[in-house]
């Protein structure tokens, strides 16, 4: 018998473990460690942070799903790895902190065959002073209660507009932030919902990036044909900003947050203020806390994961020149290097490079936006880690017989700018490969049939459609194999 541990239940080890639990036969044991009880359809959380869903709608309890499914569930927090056992037990082990009622603080040692971490990121609001919603002067739209709490202050900020000018800064609050797809979206669905309620004149909106140009995403931007002309996703969404009036401020980095002030370096070397009334900041992502010790005890965090905290995988980790990364240097199985029971899929692997070029200010200060890690390519690792690791189980495979690179698979982002079956619009694109390969497509790095950019009320209805679909899937329902990740 063996035991596969899943650490982390969101859009990659969910669907890890759910495929692992189908291809297992019973007597394999698939196990998922989550602090939360709950599962969180992240994408959705926009719409909660515009009071347009709740925060029960993009959340479900995942304890009966694993009953149902057979998977043993355990509620806490994974923090140390024994990829070699310990002195009192040679079999690999990840030490967790229980997060249940009655259990929790509670320190226990899993003992695991193979261990899938895919813990996400950790919400590094700490590395910029004043930002956040908890010990800071900023909203967030990352969890549930963050985007609960931005709907109540926006419900305030429409009803002040109503009467006097505010001005309303969204975007990302440090110079390595990723997820600007995010910030985008949440900023053309405010922008949305203050034209709803009258109160738009009322508003300055500033979009505030760490891109160097408007359209880069983290992914160094996207050429696309479109009605038979060749554009840019730049100049694309250059005009979606001129359309609604939105103000950006591009190729900045965050540096500290004081009540109603945003400071901020910017490429030319200039220090500025920048005054709001509602602030939504995305934070940078980390790997988490993570400890990994051998068989003595000894401290080898440094062999197992990379500086960020994110864990190394069967990518080329070599330091070069950024001129000379190539998408080959991409992992494809998501295995560990040195432990080749231990895999890491979503956010939580260590990318070999930006894709976007990184900047810096004249000060040192950096101005690089980290690789986007979306739900698509998580749901796909995921699922191919899971494929990888019943066949080592099942059929003895001495390595991984399933990959993905994300210098192959597409990604769809669809950034919804409003809300209603009549009124709600979206920003659809699609990328293929995610990762420029400059060898297979020499001119714009991307296949331009499969690389495109749609605005329309179709894009909307398709997000809504996913937020459906996706959580069906999640839940396991009849047929959620037939669902693409
Ligand atoms: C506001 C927002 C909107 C987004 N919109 C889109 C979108 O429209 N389309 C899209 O493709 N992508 C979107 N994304 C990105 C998408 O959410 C991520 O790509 C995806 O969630 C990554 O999956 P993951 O499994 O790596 O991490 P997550 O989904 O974050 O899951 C990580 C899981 O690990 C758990 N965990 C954390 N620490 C530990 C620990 N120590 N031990 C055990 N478990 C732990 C967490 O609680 C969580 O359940 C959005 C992101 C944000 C923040």
């Amino acid at each position: 018998m063996a035991r596969v541990v899943v650490l982390g239940a969101g859009v990659s080890g969910h669907t890890a473990a759910l495929y692992l639990r189908k291809l297992l036969p019973s007597e394999h044991e698939v196990v998922v460690v989550n602090p939360k009880p709950t599962y969180n359809w992240i994408p959705s959380n926009i719409w909660v942070g515009v009071g347009k869903m709740e925060h029960k709608d993009v959340v479900f309890e995942l304890a009966p799903i694993y009953k149902k499914e057979g998977i043993t569930f355990v509620q806490a927090k994974a923090f140390a790895l024994w990829p070699e056992g310990d002195e009192d037990d040679a079999r690999p082990a990840v030490e967790v902190e229980h997060t249940s009622a009655g259990r929790d603080g509670e320190h226990e040692k899993l003992r695991y065959d193979y261990v899938v971490n895919a813990t996400g990121p950790k919400l590094n609001f700490g590395a910029t002073p004043g930002l956040g919603p908890d010990a800071g002067n900023t909203l967030s739209v990352c969890t549930p209660d963050h985007a609960t709490e931005a709907a109540a202050r926006l419900a305030e900020l429409t009803t002040l507009l109503r009467t006097k000018k505010q001005t309303v800064v969204i975007g990302v609050g440090h110079g390595t932030c990723t997820c600007e797809g995010a910030a985008f979206e949440y900023t053309f669905n405010v922008e949305h919902e203050l034209r709803e309620a009258g109160v738009r004149q009322n508003a300055e909106i500033v979009y505030l990036t760490n891109e160097n140009e408007l359209g880069d995403f983290g992914v160094g931007g996207m050429q696309f044909e479109q009605n038979g002309y060749r554009t840019t996703s730049e100049l694309w969404t250059e005009s979606l900003f001129r359309e609604r009036g939105v103000k950006a401020i591009t190729g900045a980095a965050v540096t500290s947050i004081d009540p109603g002030v945003i400071h901020y370096d910017q490429l030319d070397g200039s220090h500025n203020d920048l005054e709001f009334d509602f602030a939504m900041l995305l934070p940078p992502f980390k790997g988490n806390d993570w400890k990994a010790f051998d068989r003595a005890g000894e401290d080898i965090t440094g062999t197992v994961f990379a500086p960020s905290g994110f864990l190394k995988v069967d990518a080329d980790y070599t330091p070069k020149p950024y001129e000379e990364w190539t998408a080959k240097d991409w992992p494809r199985t998501y295995q560990n290097p040195t432990y080749r029971n231990v895999f890491a899929v979503g956010i939580a692997f260590a990318p070999p490079h930006q894709i976007s070029r990184p900047r810096a200010t004249p000060d040192g200060v950096a101005v690089a936006p980290s690789p986007p890690r979306t739900g698509m390519p998580s749901g796909t690792m995921g699922k191919v880690v899971a494929k990888s690791i019943a066949d080592m189980i099942v059929t003895g495979a001495p390595a991984p017989t399933h990959s993905a690179s994300m210098s192959e698979m597409a990604a769809a982002c669809v950034a919804s700018a409003g809300h209603g079956f009549r009124s709600g619009t979206a920003a659809a694109m699609t990328m293929s490969p995610v990762v420029p390969d400059w060898e297979r497509y020499p001119e714009t790095g991307r296949d331009l049939k499969a690389t495109k950019g749609e605005i329309g009320l179709s894009g909307h209805w398709v997000k809504r459609m996913l937020h459906t679909l996706f959580i069906y899937k999640a839940k396991a329902r009849p047929g959620w194999t037939w669902i693409p990740e």
